[in-house]
């Protein structure tokens, strides 16, 4: 494990995530993922750290409304946000991880668009 560390855009919004160099992350297909392309790195809420631009998130709901999309608003980047299969967690966008930490990044694609037969417990298991 290593950190990583990645934001936002404007540079408001600012985090560590503490994640292997080699990165699995997933590619998401739901309404919402799949317009953003965002690319998905689950951690535990331990693993995350927000180091500025609390202030600056704003939050957005659908649906069940239990995941948080958390985004900038100066620049509307999602950086990283609480997911529904992880609501005690953080969901990072690996697209938003600065460069010089990831050694590889694999994608495998996700369902997310079929998400309650992807998660029949309603909620998913942290990757170690
Ligand atoms: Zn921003």
């Amino acid at each position: 494990m290593i950190t990583h560390t990645g934001g936002c855009h404007c540079g408001r919004v600012r985090f560590e995530v503490l994640a292997p160099a080699k990165l699995e992350v997933s590619e998401c297909n739901c309404s919402i993922c799949g317009k953003a392309g965002y690319l998905h790195l689950v951690v535990p809420a331990d693993r995350f750290k927000l180091l500025s631009g609390g202030d600056a998130l704003k939050t957005y709901t659908f649906n069940t409304h239990t995941a948080k999309h958390l985004f900038c608003s100066t620049c509307g980047i999602k950086s990283f946000y609480v997911p529904r299969s992880h609501p005690d967690g953080f969901s990072v966008n690996a697209r938003c991880l600065d460069r010089g930490t990831v050694s590889d990044l694999s994608i495998r694609p996700f369902n997310g668009r079929e998400w309650e037969k992807q998660y029949p417990e309603g909620r998913g298991e942290y990757p170690q």
